[in-house]
């Protein structure tokens, strides 16, 4: 929902207009309060207005409501769920049970459930959800990159983020910083032994690497990652090598043709290219942990930041995140599907056992 101008909300807040109520809700910053624009309350400095769309974007910021204009519906339990709400913003990057919060709070799950949404107008998890994007935006504009900012805002893993933060923002969290802005991209496609794959480049190299649905889906991805660049398809005319770069990957994914050494435009932040590069170390056959690759580029405690690099590889195979296992040897995550990683692995040590 989106809040009436700033202007109308200031003149709606001077003359405590009742019929803006509902449309926004205002926050004072120095007494942490937040209310209905027709609010009796004395008159705040202007400078320390705080405008927001819900309840509940209002307590995720920090507020609590007002007892004079009472913005939220007026509930027995209201501060126990005031309680709750608190308690998951300190806890927002955890995985969190309504079991956990409600018997935190004396409640049962139902009448948690049923009196948060009354109240706040979501459940507790979509609060949960909305503290998490909340952060993650903070963080970006702090200038932290992608990968730092999806951990602090309790995103458990990029794709998560890419999804979610996607749907929250418009576009996707590298968006957000970066954009392709000024570029050209031209891009190929093809159906490969392992699905629709697109393949894209900049003039210094492929910049995307990619498994999707189906070639709507694809091209649609990738304008997402670069939504500033002009992004053309390629003809065979203009950039023959393009073409033959992604048929001769193709031929690696399904004929076991050795795997293609193309230039690679990197693209990310400094952390991401450091275990970008790793990778591009590790041989083809030979698997490492996320904890390996953390310890490989120096910072041995950086494995959760290491294993979100990995998911956040815009250049699939080519630089081969697939050949990274879970410290227990368990297959762990892939940004294309499990199934994808499987395959990509076990054709890689049928290939390596046969050249012995
Ligand atoms: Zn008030």
């Amino acid at each position: 929902m989106a809040l009436p101008a700033e202007n109308t909300m200031r003149t709606a807040i001077s003359k405590r207009d009742a019929t803006y109520d509902g449309r926004f809700y205002y926050g004072v910053v120095t007494t942490g309060v937040f209310c209905r624009p027709s609010c009796a309350a004395r008159p705040a400095l202007p400078e320390n207005l705080r405008f927001f769309a819900s309840t509940a974007d209002a307590l995720a910021a920090g507020f609590r409501p007002c007892k004079r204009c009472k913005p939220v519906n007026p509930s027995a339990d209201l501060d126990r769920l005031i309680a709750v709400a608190r308690y998951i913003d300190a806890h927002a990057d955890e995985t969190l049970t309504l079991a956990m919060l409600a018997d935190n709070a004396g409640l049962s799950v139902s009448r948690l459930q049923r009196t948060f949404k009354a109240a706040f107008g979501i459940s507790p998890k979509a609060y949960q959800d909305a503290q998490r994007v909340r952060r993650f935006k903070q963080a970006l504009k702090k200038g932290d990159d992608v990968t730092e900012a999806t951990y602090s805002a309790g995103f458990g893993s990029s794709s998560r983020v890419y999804g979610r933060a996607a749907n929250n923002m418009g576009m996707t969290p590298s968006a957000y910083r970066k954009g392709g802005a000024g570029e050209t991209i031209s891009y190929a496609y093809r159906r490969s032994a392992l699905g629709p794959l697109l393949m894209a480049a900049t003039d210094k190299g492929v910049c995307f690497v990619q498994f999707g649905d189906s070639k709507a889906a694809l091209t649609e991805q990738l304008a997402n990652e670069f939504p500033q660049a002009v992004i053309e398809k390629s003809r065979a005319e203009k950039s023959p090598e393009l073409d033959a770069w992604l048929a001769q990957l193709d031929a690696h994914l399904g004929e076991g043709q050795p795997r293609p050494d193309l230039p690679i435009d990197l693209r990310g932040t400094a952390f991401q290219m450091q275990v970008w590069r790793y990778l591009l170390s590790v041989p083809e056959g030979s698997v490492v942990s996320y904890s390996e690759v953390a310890s490989g580029i120096g910072k041995p405690k950086a494995v959760r930041a290491a294993a979100s690099a990995c998911a956040a590889n815009r250049v699939g195979v080519l630089i081969p995140c697939h050949r990274v296992l879970r410290g227990d040897g368990g297959i762990g995550g892939y940004r294309w599907g499990v199934e994808r990683k499987r395959t990509l692995l076990d054709n890689e040590r049928s290939r390596s056992a046969r050249s012995i």
